[in-house]
């Protein structure tokens, strides 16, 4: 049976440097005419769809399904324009190495487990140059709480590939506290990783599986799935 790896995106794949950020900002004022200091939101790990309901609430909008798809819908519009300017964003340390090792392996599937919408997903990792090495994904769209999205993942792979994941066999790799934790709540291994907000002693409090600095070391990412 294959091991299935699920990502996390920012800070796990890639940085953009606020791209995501200026895009809800500008989101917000030119769809609704209000400013938002992002900084009084607890975003790290959250879901694009939590983020946005946070954001009406700060600047009092009606948290209505109609509001906070008007707010996500221009964000995506917005999304690939703040992508191209200002500081440009990267793949993370050993992440391009990682996802062509784990590619060619028949004894591994990789997808997505990310709290951003499933198009915002595909722009940032299609700006990167990286979308083709998911084949599926748990995202914002399927649930604001991070914590529902492994069962998602879980299921949307055992569609794709007609194998049941074991729990114990799928890892979930991520830059928050949030990741760890969602990937406890299936009974998932979980790997953390440093090059998001979070320091190794911080996520480590928080009991992964694993935890790196970064993932520039391939050689020690696979030890710890079991396939050096
Ligand atoms: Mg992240």
């Amino acid at each position: 049976m294959p091991k299935l790896i699920l990502w996390d995106i920012d800070g796990t794949i890639i940085v953009s440097h606020g791209a995501g950020f200026r895009a809800m900002v500008r989101a917000l004022t030119e769809r609704f005419g209000a400013t938002v200091d992002m900084g009084k939101i607890d975003w790290a790990g959250r879901t694009d769809s939590w983020i946005a309901g946070e954001v009406l609430r700060l600047v009092g909008l009606p948290d209505t399904l109609q509001n906070t798809h008007d707010f996500l819908e221009a964000y995506l519009e917005i999304l690939p324009q703040e992508l191209r300017v200002g500081r440009p964003g990267q793949v993370l340390p050993g992440i391009l190495e990682l996802l062509e090792t784990l590619r060619v392996r028949p004894d591994v599937v990789q997808g997505l487990l990310t709290g951003n919408l499933e198009r915002g997903a595909r722009l940032k990792l299609t700006h990167h140059k990286v979308w083709h090495y998911f084949a599926f994904g748990a995202y914002a769209d399927d649930s604001p709480r991070r914590n529902d999205l492994g069962p998602h993942a879980l299921r949307r792979a055992k569609e794709k590939y007609a194998v049941e994941f074991a729990p114990d066999r799928t890892f979930i790799i991520g830059d928050t506290p949030h990741d760890i934790e969602c990937g406890k709540v299936i009974g998932a291994q979980t790997i953390a990783v440093a090059t998001g907000k979070y320091s190794v002693t911080e996520l480590a409090a928080h009991n992964p599986s694993a935890v790196f600095p970064d993932f520039a070391d391939t050689a020690a990412f696979l030890r710890v799935i079991g396939l050096a």
